[in-house]
C-alpha cells in the first residue's frame, strides 16, 4: 500500500477526531474543482504593469552584507549579457535587516546558458530545473525566470487533477517570474548593478506592514502547491508577520492536501520548520492551522490523550532548546528533534503494550521500529537519523536503571550526550526524578576515582534493594510508563 493511500485512509477513518467530517467536506470541495484544473493566473489588472522601483536611498540593502559569491554570479551573468537579480528570502531578509540564510539568483539566462558562464555549475531538479554554481562549500542557486501557461489552458501534463503543479519549467519575463512566486515579500528583486529593488506585486508595502500575503488567488495557489501552507506558517513564525486574512482562510480546510506531497519533500520541510530558529512558535502555528496533524498524526493523537501532560511539556521544551542552540550557533541534529517529536507516541504504545512479556528494552525496540515505519508514510526519516534517534530512546532505560560499572561505560558511548540531554528534558517535564538527572550531571564532572565510588555506592544500594525485592516476591520486568 502506498504512503499516499495509507495517509488518505487515515484521514477518512482514524486519527483526527473530526476525520470523517473533514474528509466529506473535502470531497465536496474537490468535486467542484476537479473539472477545471488550471494553473493560477495573475490578476490581469496589475500583471504586465511596470514595477515600483526603490532606488538606493529608499532601501537598506548594503552590498557588504551580500555573499561575495552571489555578487560574482550576478556580475558574471550581467557581463555575459543576461539580466540577473537577487530574489527571494535573501532580498526579504536584507530589507528587514536580518541575516539571510542563503542567496538566490533569478535570471533570463536558461540553465544551459548559466552553465556556459560558470565552470563549476551543475544543473539539478525536474520539477524546477535549476543551476547550482559552486564556490567551495557555498552554492548559489540560479533559477531562470518562470513564465505562465496560457489563460484557461488545461495543463494535464504538468498538474494533477487537483491542480497541483508537477513541473514548472516554462520560462518567461521577470514580471511573470514575480507572479509565480509564493508570497509578495518573497518576490522582490534586487539589481546589484543599479542598486535598485523592483516590486511587481506589492511586496514592499507588505514587508513594511509585516504582512504575509500569497500572490494571486489563495485557494488556487495552495492547490498548486500545498507546501505553501507550511511555508506560510514558517515565515509567519520566523519573521513575526501576520498571515493576511484571505491567505489564511483556506488553510484550515486545505491542510489535508498535504497528504499528496511525498514524505521525502515533507521531511525536508519539517527540517526547515524546526531548524530555522523559531521552532516553538512554528509548532504552535502548525497546531493552530491543523497542519501538525498532517505531518505527525501519531504524535498529535498521543498528545490529544494528555493535553496538559508531560509529553506536551517535553516537546515544547525540546523545541525551545532547539531555538536556543541555533541562536548560540550550536549544532542541532534531526535525530534529537525526531526523538522529541515522536516520544509521545512511543510512550503511548509502550503503555498500551504493558501486558506483553517482552523486557523493556526489547519492547521499546519493537515499538520504535513500528513507529518509524508508520511515520515514514508522512515524513521520511533517513536511516542516518532514525538509528541514532532510536539509540537516544533505548539509552533512556539504561540511564534510568543505573547498573554498577556498566553506568560508567555509558559515559563514553557516542550517543551519551544526546541521550543525557534527552533525560534532562524528561526530568524538566516531570517524567523522571530530578535526582536521577543530577546524578548523571554530577558524575560527568568527577574524577575517575570519584566516579568509581559513586557507582559502588549505587551497587550497595542496589543489593539492599534487590534483597527487599526478593522478599517481596520478585521484581517485574515490565515497563512503567517510560
Ligand atoms: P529562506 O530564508 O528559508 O531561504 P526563502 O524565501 O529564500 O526563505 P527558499 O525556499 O529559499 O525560501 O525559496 C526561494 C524563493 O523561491 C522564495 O522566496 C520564493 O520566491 C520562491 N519559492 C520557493 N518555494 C516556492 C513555492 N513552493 N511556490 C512558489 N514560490 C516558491
Ligand atoms: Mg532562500
Amino acid at each position: 500500500m502506498s504512503w499516499a493511500t495509507r495517509r488518505r485512509e487515515r484521514s477518512c477513518f482514524t486519527g483526527h477526531p473530526e476525520g470523517v467530517v473533514l474528509y466529506a467536506h473535502l470531497i465536496i470541495a474537490q468535486a467542484d474543482e476537479v473539472a477545471k484544473p488550471r494553473i493560477a493566473q495573475p490578476d490581469k489588472s496589475t500583471a504586465g504593469s511596470s514595477p515600483a522601483i526603490f532606488p538606493r536611498k529608499e532601501h537598506r540593502i548594503s552590498q557588504s552584507r551580500i555573499s561575495p559569491n552571489a555578487l560574482k554570479v550576478l556580475h558574471g551573468l550581467q557581463e555575459a549579457g543576461f539580466r540577473a537579480c537577487l530574489v527571494g528570502g535573501g532580498v526579504r531578509d536584507l530589507l528587514l535587516g536580518r541575516e539571510p540564510k542563503d542567496f538566490d539568483v533569478a535570471t533570463d539566462a536558461h540553465p544551459e546558458e548559466v552553465q556556459q558562464v560558470f565552470r563549476r555549475c551543475r544543473l539539478i531538479g525536474r520539477r524546477f530545473r535549476l543551476a547550482h554554481v559552486r564556490f567551495g562549500r557555498e552554492v548559489i542557486e540560479v533559477a531562470t525566470f518562470r513564465g505562465h501557461y496560457q489563460d484557461g489552458q488545461v495543463e494535464s501534463d504538468v498538474t494533477t487533477d487537483e491542480g497541483r503543479i508537477l513541473r514548472d519549467n516554462v520560462y518567461g519575463s521577470i514580471e511573470d517570474d514575480a507572479w509565480r512566486r509564493d508570497f509578495t515579500v518573497n518576490a522582490l528583486y534586487y539589481d546589484a548593478k543599479s542598486d535598485e529593488v523592483y516590486d511587481y506585486v506589492g511586496g514592499m508595502p507588505d514587508l513594511k506592514a509585516g504582512t504575509l500575503r500569497l500572490i494571486g488567488e489563495p485557494e488556487a495557489r495552495f492547490r498548486e502547491d500545498p507546501v505553501r501552507m507550511l511555508r506560510a506558517v514558517r515565515f509567519a513564525a520566523k519573521l513575526g508577520f501576520q498571515i493576511e486574512e484571505d491567505t489564511q482562510a483556506p488553510i484550515y480546510s486545505f491542510a489535508d492536501f498535504l497528504s499528496d506531497i511525498s514524505p521525502a519533500r515533507l521531511y525536508e520541510e519539517v527540517l526547515k520548520l524546526f531548524i530555522g530558529g523559531s521552532a516553538l512558535e512554528t509548532y504552535e502555528l502548525l497546531r493552530h492551522y491543523h497542519l501538525f496533524d498532517q505531518l505527525f498524526p501519531l504524535t498529535e493523537a498521543a498528545l490529544a490523550e494528555e493535553p496538559d501532560g508531560f509529553p506536551q511539556v517535553l516537546l515544547a521544551n525540546a523545541l525551545r532548546n532547539t531555538d536556543r542552540r541555533i541562536e548560540e550557533g550550536k549544532p542541532v541534529t534531526p535525530a534529537f528533534l525526531f526523538a522529541a517529536l515522536l516520544w509521545a507516541p512511543l510512550r503511548k504504545r509502550m503503555r498500551e503494550s504493558e501486558t506483553t512479556d517482552l523486557g523493556p528494552v526489547t519492547l521499546m525496540q519493537s515499538v520504535a521500529s513500528e513507529l518509524v515505519t508508520e511515520q515514514a508514510a508522512y515524513t521520511s526519516v533517513p536511516r542516518r537519523f532514525s538509528m541514532p534517534m532510536r539509540e537516544i530512546w533505548s539509552m533512556q532505560h539504561r540511564l534510568e536503571n543505573r547498573a554498577g560499572k556498566r553506568s560508567l561505560r555509558l559515559l563514553s558511548h557516542p550517543r551519551f550526550r544526546a541521550a543525557y540531554d534527552f533525560l534532562l528534558l524528561r526530568g524538566e517535564a516531570g517524567e523522571v526524578d530530578p535526582a536521577l538527572c543530577r546524578w548523571w550531571t554530577e558524575i560527568q564532572e568527577e574524577s575517575s576515582e570519584a566516579q568509581e565510588k559513586r557507582v559502588q555506592a549505587l551497587q550497595g544500594d542496589g543489593k539492599k534493594r534487590g534483597r527487599r525485592r526478593r522478599r517481596g516476591g520478585g521484581g517485574s520486568q515490565r515497563v512503567k510508563n517510560s
